[in-house]
């Protein structure tokens, strides 16, 4: 680390005032005391979405420990996150909000909260912070150029930064400047040589127009597997009947990782549900068989914790009249209730956002980034961290994880 007196003349500028570049900010200034450190927001609203984040809440991180498991949540940049993580993790992020006032606690889902269940906390953590390492925040200046000093060969060249309002020198710039559905947001970065991976909606539920079961909204099934034909995609968990469809955590899931599949067949395709979790349709007609002497009618006798009113719908579906018993049940029918019990077909046909908490996937190409400190591989100096980077997280705290490991690493970097 540079002596006091070679920080003191230095600039860092962060480009966006979202979670992680208030945290990039904030660890930069604590971390190389004296070093002047800049905020450039283009609109004249910071920390927007950690204010309507998790319902209001902050869903700040997830009860995950075990760096293997918490990649399992990207989708995209699980990878590259595995040595970001190794530098800071899970119980790094509640340590540091613990240091500063803000303790979090988990909900029995392993989502964790500010105690406060308020994300004001966050904010009114992060505006202290900022003040007390006089942080400076310019609003309203939106980034439109990142140029390197015109002498490529000096060996730490400084960036000039052009905002709409004024051109500011910097020693080193720390991007973040969030995911956007726009190709327009990217221009900037696209302008330093950078490439930006296709930008595709993720965390989406699924549309089943015309289908009856949306007359079953509400209802849902604790452990049902969802897949999408004719890929490799396949989720277990939390399935919910909605009035447009299907949602909960396993089509979330699944949108998330199978994105690009979904994009390229433009959201037009065949969901098989498995309703039992994950028996096969074989396992599934022996049992069914072991009921084939009770006198009691098919249609009350819900199986595998299947609400009841799904049930009905489902022995419906495999043609089977609501006054038949199971001792009088075929083989015919049997087989047929086993195949729509564990391969249950549904059209999808279009996507609805959850709950506004859309996330797009794409960003700067990973590929230009070394992750060990989240500089640009492209122009030295330049740093990127959150969700302008090409990674993206299901539901769950993972994205501001993403967005404080990644923004830890570049701070600690400069
Ligand atoms: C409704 C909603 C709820 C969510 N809830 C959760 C949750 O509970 N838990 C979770 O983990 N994730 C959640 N997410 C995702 C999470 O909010 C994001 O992953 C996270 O905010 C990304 O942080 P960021 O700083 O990278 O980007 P952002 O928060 O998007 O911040 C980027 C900032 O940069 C500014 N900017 C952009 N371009 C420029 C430019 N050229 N010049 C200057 N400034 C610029 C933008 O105006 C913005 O303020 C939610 C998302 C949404 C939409």
């Amino acid at each position: 680390m540079a002596n006091f007196t070679e920080l003191i003349n230095k600039h860092i500028i962060v480009i966006g005032g979202g979670a992680a570049g208030f945290f990039a900010a904030i660890n930069a200034a604590e971390m190389h005391p004296g070093i002047k450190v800049t905020i450039l927001e283009k609109s004249n609203k910071l920390l927007a979405k950690v204010r309507i984040s998790g319902g209001g809440r902050c869903n700040v991180t997830n009860h995950c420990f075990e760096i293997n498991e918490l990649v399992k949540n990207y989708p995209r940049g699980s990878k590259e996150l595995k040595q970001v993580f190794s530098r800071f993790n899970v119980s790094d992020t509640i340590a540091w909000f613990k240091k500063r006032g803000v303790d979090l606690k988990t909900e029995p889902d392993n989502r964790m909260f500010p105690d406060a269940d308020s994300s004001e906390t966050i904010i009114d953590c992060f505006m202290y912070q900022v003040k007390k390492n006089n942080i400076a925040i310019k609003l309203n200046e939106e980034v439109l150029n990142i140029i390197r000093n015109p002498k490529p060969e000096t060996q730490n060249p400084k960036l000039e930064v052009q905002t709409t309002r004024e051109s500011y020198s910097a020693d080193a710039v720390i991007c973040s400047s969030g995911g956007h559905n726009n190709a327009k947001n990217y221009n900037f970065i696209q302008k330093t040589g950078h490439t930006i991976s296709e930008l595709i909606p993720s965390l989406f539920t699924i549309n089943l127009p015309g289908n009856n079961i949306k007359e079953l909204m509400g209802l849902s099934v604790q452990n049902a597997t969802v897949r999408v034909e004719k890929t490799k995609h396949q989720y277990t968990g939390p399935v919910l009947i909605t009035h447009w469809g299907l949602s909960g955590p396993a089509v979330l899931k699944l949108s998330a990782f199978a994105a690009k599949d979904f994009f390229d067949r433009d959201y037009n395709a065949n969901i098989l549900i498995n309703w039992t979790g994950d028996l096969n349709s074989e396992l599934v007609s022996s049992e069914l068989t072991s009921w084939m002497k009770e006198k009691s009618l098919i249609v009350n006798t819900p199986l595998y914790e299947i609400p009841k009113r799904l049930w009905a719908f489902l022995v419906d579906k495999a043609d089977i009249p609501d006054n038949k018993p199971w001792n009088e049940l075929s083989k015919k029918h049997l087989n047929k209730l086993a195949q729509v019990l564990t391969n249950d077909s549904y059209n999808m046909k279009g996507k609805t956002t959850f709950k506004e908490e859309f996330v797009t996937s794409g960003g700067v190409n990973l590929k230009e980034i070394d992750f060990k400190t989240m500089q640009s591989k492209i122009m030295p100096n330049l740093y990127f961290c959150g969700e302008v980077l090409d990674v993206d997280g299901i539901t769950g705290g993972f994205n501001f994880q993403n967005a404080w490991s990644t923004a830890f690493v570049a701070a600690s970097s400069v």
